[in-house]
């Protein structure tokens, strides 16, 4: 069962054009899907709104329903809307000045659009991700054509207006009472018709490039760090902005060097004398070398902290760790001596 058009607008029956108009206009604004997206309620109204609009401000239709109702509009061909696109391409002049149209007509066309984002996949070394880098990389994006000044036709040739719509992109049908807009077949809503193609963009007025971008890579970063190069992807759509460039990083491992956070693992293997006795090793870190010391009786798997020679944080300030893992190796292919004087320890210790 549907509403009464006039209940739907707030209008009472003996309603001037103007009034209509601006009952319609304040519903439009209140429902538009741009203000309440994913809202089926609003969208709903909003609809119901345009097509209590439709009817009411056209004098021939409105007649038949104020005698007949909804069933003498359905016997006459009404079909109501079939979408917001349908819509907004009948009321150009109300959707006129609100939420930025340049004009309701053909809206999917003349609406700005930003375009579309990209992706570039970059692997850097584990010390460049450690200590940031500025690599210079190339990506491939549409560009205006130069050769055609990005109008789509041959140099030297124009495009020339759509002669079955005029230019405007749509073609409106008449049946019965009532007119149906729809995108022109001829041009598919552009308006223009192009008879001699650029040959370096086929017609497109877009080309694809490629382009130098230099990056600025932070210290810290790591596998799955992302940089956003904002207005660095593909062009807007009628004026619209540029689209992002979104660059992934993927660091390669290290031979010595394990990354965990913004600390780093190595492991390092003492002589069993050294890990008994004590004495003083030689730790590669991400600057040269370091002396560690390793006390006496240090167990096998023992973890050395290097303090501050890890990482540098992405953000904010200081560095990880270094976290160092004794190995202790135990002596293989002993000489004749050398067996003898562990024979006379272990004899010394009682453990033979
Ligand atoms: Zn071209
Ligand atoms: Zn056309």
């Amino acid at each position: 069962m549907k509403n009464d058009y006039y209940a739907i607008l707030g209008v009472d029956r003996s309603a001037s054009n103007t009034e209509l108009k601006t009952a319609y206009r304040a519903m439009a604004l209140k429902y538009h899907p741009d203000r309440n997206p994913g809202d089926r309620e609003a969208e709903e109204k909003f609809k119901e709104a345009a097509e209590a609009y439709e009817v009411l401000s056209d004098p021939r239709k409105r007649e038949i329903y104020d005698q007949y109702g909804h069933e003498g509009l359905r016997g006459n061909g009404f079909q109501g809307f079939s979408g917001f696109e349908d819509i907004f391409s009948s009321f150009g002049d109300i959707f006129e000045g609100i939420f930025g149209f340049e004009t309701g007509r053909g809206r999917s066309r003349t609406v700005p659009r930003q375009g579309a984002d990209l992706r570039y996949d970059l692997r850097i070394s584990f010390m460049d991700a450690a200590f940031g880098t500025s690599p210079e990389i190339e990506i491939e994006r549409f560009e205006g054509c130069t050769t055609c000044g990005e109008t789509g036709a041959a140099p030297g040739t124009q495009p020339s207006t759509c002669p079955t719509c005029r230019g405007t992109g749509q073609v409106t049908k008449s049946s019965g009472f009532f007119s149906i807009s729809s995108t022109c077949p001829q041009c598919h809503g552009a308006g223009r018709i192009i008879e001699n193609p650029c040959t370096a963009c086929r017609g497109t007025g877009k080309k694809k490039l490629r382009k130098s971008i230099q990056l600025k890579i932070p210290p810290g970063v790591e596998t799955g760090s992302r940089l956003r190069l904002r207005g660095e992807g593909e062009e807007g759509l009628f004026g619209g902005p540029r689209g992002d460039l979104y660059v992934f990083l993927h660091v390669e491992p290290h031979e010595f060097f394990e990354r965990d956070g913004q600390d780093i693992v190595c492991r390092v293997t003492i002589p069993m004398t050294q890990a008994v006795l004590g004495g003083t090793i030689e730790v590669p870190t991400l600057e040269g070398t370091e002396q560690v010391k390793i006390p006496r009786h240090t167990p096998h798997g023992k973890i050395f902290k290097l303090k501050g020679k890890g990482i540098p944080h992405l953000r904010g300030f200081g560095r990880g760790d270094q976290l160092v893992q004794a190995m202790v190796e135990l002596p293989t292919n002993l000489n004749k001596k050398e067996e003898k004087l562990l024979r006379e320890f272990a004899t010394l210790r009682g453990e033979l």
